[in-house]
């Protein structure tokens, strides 16, 4: 995940695509609403079951970026952020359910 994250920080460093963390979020938002839009057309607005359309993998390719752009602006490691994410659910799960009421 570290390369990745260096790959999107030199790509964005390179193309001018810089920007701060503000827009960054937002960016990401957008992008999440879109594959919002994106399961509402796999789904015919939810009168039949979602079935896969390619687009869907562009969309979350743009989250996944937009994702790490806002990770790297503080220079967070994802990799590591993903296992606490993972031992915090172990956690929860030893308690009953992985659901955040148990905290
Ligand atoms: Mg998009």
């Amino acid at each position: 995940m570290k390369e990745i994250q260096e790959k999107i920080k030199n790509f964005c460093k390179d193309n001018d695509m810089e920007s701060p963390i503000e827009h960054r979020v937002l960016d990401l938002m957008s992008e999440l609403g879109e594959v919002s839009k994106e399961v509402l057309k796999m789904s015919n607005y939810g009168r039949e079951p979602a079935k896969y359309r390619e687009e869907l993998k562009s969309e979350l390719g743009d989250v996944l970026y937009s994702l790490i752009t806002v990770a790297n602006t503080f220079d967070v490691d994802l990799e590591d952020a993903l296992n606490q994410v993972l031992e915090k659910y172990k956690k929860r799960l030893m308690k009953g359910s992985a659901g955040s009421e148990n905290k």
